[in-house]
């Protein structure tokens, strides 16, 4: 086969090493070729550069046929794994099941055609939609006021705190200091950072909850926030959050939930209710939207009626007569942070995920998420710690404490459950606990799934215990790539084929 690549193409005679990939995989390295194209376009004639762009006569792009294309991508997605082709349960990023009636809705041609410049008018129910959406959030919350703007989840919290931070402002206090629990996800401090605050960490309890001395004695007039995340990342709900929320108000700070795990308690109990001032919520976990490759996702942001004079900008409003409109003219918002309104086709994905379910429905589905991860607890913590007690919430913790005695660590075993077709569940997260092992199976699992992952992890216990090492450590062997620098690949990726 590979004779006849050289045969064939006008390359020197040395072969790149293409073990293990496919032939046509193989024809693909560095094929542009100047002047090979997609398409074919009309020169440009008589277009004028508006004020400050620049004509260039070159941009470097590969020249590639549209097939050539074609293939290279689905391959690339072919060497992911996805919720599409396997059991996901990475805790806390509740990879549930995308219903594909979703798509049908995002994909219909008058929502996907449409344009943020567009005139209102010709977009009433582009905007009704959103409307509709914001209805939905607040009615699960409790809380009043929403901004679908932010991107993402990191993005809600930044827009949080910036509301929390202009809140402040408008009433004259200087405050410096926000409260950060130590089980929080690293966006937590990077966003309270950003805004201009220094963090205190609040250290949680032998039981998983708020160290509630730790926590008054950090408390005083100097505190704008308490960032924390209900259901927490350890899995379980603090039962002494209203009285957190409470202390918080009495001097004068707000409460910022991380409502990433929104999905354990929506239609049991509305955030408004146990003190959230502020909270964010993942359209991407808990309402069934893409993830994607870190985007795009949606972070819209909840508020109590006090903070809602914050809000970003735009956001839809309904006039008596019943036409929507993009309200911009709010006096004191933290103003735009994104261009045009938001993440759109993940607003439509969301709704028609309500919509199908119903309320009852919602409900539903938390509550078979939090009985799916108890399931689970159940099942493996006579062989793996468990460092809470449960009943848990919607994710289950466990730690490799057990299994390190042999030498087999989480990292290890996450390897290996590639290796039995699943994806590995969050590894070393929470930071509280040593070698954490973060499982939400979600509730769009079957129960012959959720068996079958228990049967792999008592086995992978059993063999763990039997101390064969070196196994653990090869693992995965039949992945394109084995272990590699994960923070290397994130920050300095390598984007280009054969370098
Ligand atoms: C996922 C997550 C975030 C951040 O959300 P993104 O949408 O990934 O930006 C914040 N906090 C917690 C607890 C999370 O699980």
């Amino acid at each position: 086969m590979q004779q006849n690549i050289t045969t064939h193409t006008n390359k020197p005679a040395s072969l790149p090493d293409n073990r293990g990939l496919r032939f046509d995989e193989a024809l693909l390295i560095d094929r542009s070729e100047q002047g090979r194209t997609g398409v074919d376009l009309e020169p440009l004639k008589g277009t004028k550069l508006r004020t400050g762009q620049k004509k260039r006569d070159h941009v470097g792009l590969p020249g590639l046929s549209e097939p050539q294309v074609i293939r290279h991508f689905v391959r690339l997605s072919q060497k992911n794994f996805a919720i599409d082709t396997g059991f996901y349960p990475l805790g806390s990023c509740t990879m549930k099941h995308n219903p594909r009636l979703n798509e049908k809705m995002a994909r219909l041609p008058k929502l996907a055609n449409i344009h943020p410049l567009q005139d209102p008018s010709t977009m009433q129910g582009t905007l009704e939609i959103m409307y509709r959406l914001q209805t939905w959030l607040s009615t699960l919350t409790g809380l009043p006021g929403v901004s679908l703007n932010p991107a993402a989840g990191a993005h809600g919290e930044l827009a949080g705190m910036m509301v929390i931070h202009k809140a402040h402002e408008i009433k004259g206090r200087q405050r410096k200091v926000v409260l950060v629990s130590d089980s929080a996800h690293g966006t937590n401090p990077a966003t309270a950072a950003m805004c201009g605050y220094t963090i205190k960490t609040i250290p949680t309890t032998e039981e998983g909850f708020v160290d509630m001395e730790a926590f008054e004695a950090a408390l005083n007039d100097d505190v704008a926030a308490f960032m924390l995340t209900n259901p927490s990342t350890v899995g379980l709900f603090d039962p002494r959050v209203k009285e957190i929320a409470d202390k918080l108000h009495e001097v004068g700070a707000y409460f910022y939930c991380d409502g990433a795990n929104f999905n354990a308690i929506v239609g049991r109990v509305r955030p408004a209710d146990f003190g959230v001032d502020v909270m964010h919520i993942n359209l991407h976990k808990t309402f069934s939207t893409p993830h994607g490759g870190g985007g795009p996702g949606s972070g819209p942001i909840v508020v109590c009626q006090e903070l809602s004079d914050y809000l970003p900008i735009p956001h839809v409003i309904r006039h008596e007569d019943g036409h929507f409109e993009l309200e911009t003219n709010i006096e004191h918002s933290i103003g735009r942070i994104r261009a045009f309104s938001g993440h759109f086709g993940m607003f439509i994905r969301a709704l028609s995920y309500m919509y199908a379910h119903g309320a009852d429905g919602l409900k539903q589905a938390s509550e078979d998420a939090v009985l799916n991860a108890n399931y689970i607890m159940a099942q493996l913590k006579d062989l793996y710690h468990a460092p809470f007690q449960g009943p848990c919430m919607h994710e289950c913790l466990l730690t490799d404490k057990h299994q390190r005695q042999h030498g087999i660590e989480t990292m290890d075993i996450a390897k290996t459950l590639i290796e039995h077709g699943m994806h590995p569940m969050t590894v070393y997260f929470p930071l509280v606990v040593k070698g954490a092992m973060l499982i939400e199976p979600t509730e769009s699992e079957s129960k012959e799934t959720i068996d079958h992952f228990i049967t792999i992890m008592r086995h992978i216990a059993t063999e763990a215990a039997d101390g064969n090492i070196e196994m653990f450590k090869q693992n995965p062997i039949s992945t394109p790539r084995r272990r590699v620098d994960e923070v290397g690949a994130a920050r300095k990726p390598k984007l280009v084929w054969g370098e």
